[in-house]
């Protein structure tokens, strides 16, 4: 394919994540979102005659069925000529490092905030991540159909709390609870919504003039036209240049529930949203979307069974066409990977899962090499830098049940530790045959055990440890830091010195005692 050709594909892609707190809305939204576009081969799956709740249930059946991992992990739609990827964040209790390095995979975000409830402890983590990665982010304000805070109270916490500066483009009309429509800021013009039953369909829309909207509101219109104007004497209109450096964000007024503002995000999306970009090498060279292929593996998903086959890897793909089929270089090995069972990670016609262009997220099978950061190509050669490690929050003590598997034990260790399943720490206190698992989620012990058990044959036990928190420290602290109740320094197996922490008032009281010592917080997250 042509340069051009390539570009002209990027140019309509959009891939971005959801970022919210359990109960927020994500999947609802998913839904919503899918219902407006059109699913690229698996519209039935989504919209089943089973109604709404069926989507879960759907993807696994079609993933028994078909022999293919769909987890939705990317979900991949068109609207209009745009094609667009979701990706994932999973969250609730498979919360992991994963999560995180999901981020590293997009080129936006879109905030997702239960309007009754404000920012909230998810959200802002995974928010700090794409502060981090320098993001930008779009906020939807969701539920707006329900009781809630004010369009002000909720865009003053966020300014308030993150320093992000929300310019609202679809201000609500109608408080929380009486969803009418939605100003549009930009053309001052009126989105009014009917309900349809039980939000199974997509909400009607009657577009007005700001007079027809003033006749038609009343009091519900001059108020959504006043705030509005307040938050331009405030400055937050929007402005692209600092969307796109994270300082501000479009916000969006909406309920998933019932299918209204969610053309709206769809068309910011489209309009707003960047698309994908080329992309820094560990050698500080540019590879553009137009070069030869290259890909970033993100997520590495081993199954929890003794089959080495169902260890997927999903990669982004950074620059040119992937072809299924086609030999690339794992550049972390300089061995050649066989991309033969590449899959549309979401199930789509035989016709396009065999090629992907920027932006786009394919799963490999089989994938025994490859780990979250790694780089994929084909010539000229390129490897891009690593994925972060997160900050974990939660510790654990991994023993061997029995002695005499301890070979086993370090060698799996060994392996899950280079896959990034899990971070591993060690000091001269604890040794080497009760190393301490950080994590960022719970769960990501869990894998640990049952793969431990699976792959290696070694039954361990896990005991949770009192620290909540983690900070880079160095050498020189290290001895001081050791003597404070609540806190042991530890290293990480890529060099880097932790020091784990009790909670955060011992941190405090540390930092306050000891302002010499080295204590940084760690990438991110809050
Ligand atoms: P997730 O955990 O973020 O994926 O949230 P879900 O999409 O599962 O939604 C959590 C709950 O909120 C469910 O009971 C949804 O029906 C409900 N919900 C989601 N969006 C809306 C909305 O816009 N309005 C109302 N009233 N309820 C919603």
């Amino acid at each position: 394919m042509s340069s051009e050709a390539i570009a002209r594909e990027v140019a309509r892609r959009r891939t971005f994540a959801i970022i919210s707190h359990p109960d927020a809305g994500k999947s609802t939204m998913t839904e919503a979102l899918a219902l407006h576009a059109r699913v690229i081969g698996e519209a039935g799956a989504i919209h089943g005659k089973a109604g709404r709740k069926s989507t879960v249930s759907d993807w696994m059946e079609m993933e028994k069925a078909r022999g293919i991992s769909v987890s939705s992990t990317a979900l991949q739609f068109t609207y209009g000529d745009a094609v667009i990827n979701l990706v994932d964040t999973p969250g609730h209790a498979d919360f992991s490092e994963d999560t995180y390095r999901v981020l590293t995979a997009v080129d936006a975000a879109v905030m997702l905030i239960d309007a009754a409830k404000g920012l909230e402890p998810q959200t802002l983590k995974l928010f700090q991540v794409c502060r981090h990665r320098g993001i930008p982010v779009i906020t939807v304000i969701n539920k707006w159909d329900r009781p809630g805070r004010t369009p002000l109270e909720l865009i003053d916490e966020i300014a308030e709390r993150i320093g992000l500066t929300p310019t609202p483009l679809f201000f609500p009309v109608g408080i929380a609870g009486d969803f009418r429509g939605l100003l549009d800021r930009r053309e001052g013009s009126y989105v009014r919504f009917t309900r349809t039953a039980g939000g199974a369909t997509i909400a009607p829309e009657e577009l007005m003039s700001a007079d027809a909207a003033q006749d038609r509101e009343g009091d519900e219109w001059t108020a959504a036209v006043e705030e509005s104007e307040l938050l331009t004497e405030m400055g937050q209109d929007h402005d692209q240049e600092l969307f796109l450096a994270g300082e501000t964000s479009p916000m969006i007024f909406a309920s998933a529930m019932l299918n209204f503002g969610v053309r709206q995000l769809l068309d910011t999306l489209v309009e707003l949203a960047p698309p994908p970009a080329g992309r820094e090498s560990v050698d500080h060279v540019t590879r553009e979307v137009t070069d030869p292929f290259s890909a970033v593996v993100f997520k590495v998903q081993a199954g929890m069974d003794a089959s080495h086959r169902d260890r997927l890897a999903f990669m982004r793909i950074v620059s040119g066409e992937f072809e299924r089929g086609m030999v690339v270089t794992h550049a972390q090995t300089g061995k050649p990977f066989a991309t033969k069972y590449a899959q549309a990670v979401f199930g789509r016609d035989r016709a396009t899962v065999d090629t992907a262009y920027p932006g786009d997220v394919v799963g490999l099978v089989n994938a025994m090499t490859l780990a979250p950061g790694d780089t994929l190509y084909t010539d000229p050669s390129v490897e891009y830098p690593p994925i972060p490690s997160f900050a974990p929050e939660h510790f654990a003590v991994l023993r061997a049940d029995s002695a005499g598997k301890y070979k086993q034990f370090r060698k799996g260790m060994d392996q899950l530790d280079s896959e990034g399943v899990v971070q591993v720490l060690r000091n001269d206190l604890r040794g080497d045959a009760s190393p301490v698992l950080a994590a960022v989620g719970p769960m990501q012990f869990e894998v640990v055990t049952a793969r431990l058990k699976a792959e290696f044959g070694v039954d361990t036990s896990v005991e949770f440890l009192g620290f909540s928190l983690a900070r880079r420290t160095d050498e020189d602290s290290a001895s001081e830091l050791d003597r404070q109740r609540g806190v042991e320094v530890f290293t990480r197996s890529d060099g880097v010195r932790l020091a784990l922490v009790s909670d955060k008032w011992r941190l405090q009281y540390i930092e306050k005692e000891h302002p010499d010592l080295t204590l940084e917080p760690l990438v991110a997250t809050a």
